[in-house]
């Protein structure tokens, strides 16, 4: 009955709560397909925009739940989405029963089962929908979703995600779109690292970069960060690496995933030995000055350790 009454009302409004980088423009396709969006974040000046769209701007996530019973939150992290959902403010305090609450940040997968229960005790459902594609994705609305939750919502939730996403992939109980999520962000952090360092050293060795870019992209070193993501300046156009850098994914983000993959390792007792390694580097890099930028400067960042 819970799922009929939301289908039967598909453009009634959707709360929206984290509208940085991704939230933005994510928001933004959801008004694009017609739904009335319920707006907030903790910084004001993000919701100023949505107020210029039309869309009603609130002040509390409790205020959103009183206004919407579809949700999306965009948060960067754990503690955002526990202060979000069970904070004095939060969505849980006016959350009304049969609410669909759909998480599309990136956060430990315990957190999001632990954020399950306690919607589910308020007689509402939660599904966690990390997102796999950048901010150019989230434009251009083709981001992946990873979702996890009851299948039996997983129709409700693909009616909103599809209006940001090309791809909706249900993994099965909730949190294993987390883990989904965390394991591709672990492979592309260690194959950058693998690209970055396999390049640095084709360069110290003469070699001219595009070539050696060539020739691991039609040899068995391929990856996507060799062939579409590639960290060298000049090898390839419409990449942070020829943009000093900027935008992308940041430094601190995969630096964020990564010690996600650490806890998720350490609780199923599974060795991560380069994912470690990964994790360390990455940290480094913050500490160095890297944090805001393009997770592909660890080519740069290589480069500057060279003397060592
Ligand atoms: P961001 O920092 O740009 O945006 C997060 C927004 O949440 C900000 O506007 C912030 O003000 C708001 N916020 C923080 N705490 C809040 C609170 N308590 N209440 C309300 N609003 C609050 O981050 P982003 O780049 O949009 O990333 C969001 C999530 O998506 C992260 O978990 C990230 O790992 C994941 N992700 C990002 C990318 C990317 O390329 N940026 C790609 C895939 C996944």
């Amino acid at each position: 009955m819970r799922m009929c009454s939301r289908a039967m009302a598909s453009k009634t409004p959707v709360g929206f709560i984290g509208l940085g980088n991704m939230g933005n423009p994510m928001a933004k396709n959801l008004i694009k397909h017609g739904y009335p969006v319920i707006a907030y974040d903790v910084f004001p000046e993000a919701c100023k925009e949505f107020q210029d769209l039309g869309a009603q701007v609130t002040d509390s996530p409790a205020d959103v739940a009183e206004r919407a019973d579809r949700i999306i939150t965009m948060l960067p992290s754990s503690p955002n989405a526990i202060e979000v959902y069970t904070g004095a403010n939060g969505i849980l305090k006016k959350v009304k029963k049969g609410s669909l609450l759909i998480d599309s940040s990136t956060i430990d997968p315990s957190v999001s089962k632990e954020l399950a229960k306690a919607v589910e005790k308020m007689g509402a459902v939660f599904m966690d929908a990390p997102v796999s594609g950048g901010v150019g994705a989230a434009r251009a609305g083709n981001l992946t979703f990873m979702v996890g939750g009851m299948e039996q919502e997983f129709d409700a939730a693909k009616e909103l995600l599809i209006c940001m996403g090309s791809n909706v992939v249900y993994c099965g109980e909730v949190g294993t779109g987390q883990a989904a999520k965390i394991c591709n962000n672990m492979l592309l952090a260690i194959s950058m690292i693998g690209t970055a360092e396999t390049m640095n050293l084709g360069i110290r060795l003469g070699l001219d970069p595009k070539l050696l870019a060539k020739i691991l992209n039609m040899s068995s070193g391929r990856c996507w960060s060799s062939d579409t993501y590639n960290p060298v300046p000049g090898v390839m156009e419409g990449v942070p690496s020829a943009n000093n850098y900027q935008g992308g994914f940041g430094t601190t983000l995969m630096a964020k995933d990564l010690g996600l993959a650490q806890i998720s390792a350490t609780n199923t007792k599974t060795p991560v030995p380069l994912g470690s390694q990964a994790h360390q580097i990455y940290r480094m890099m913050c500490a160095k000055g890297y944090a805001l930028k393009d997770f592909s400067a660890v080519f740069q960042f290589l480069r500057e350790e060279e003397s060592l």
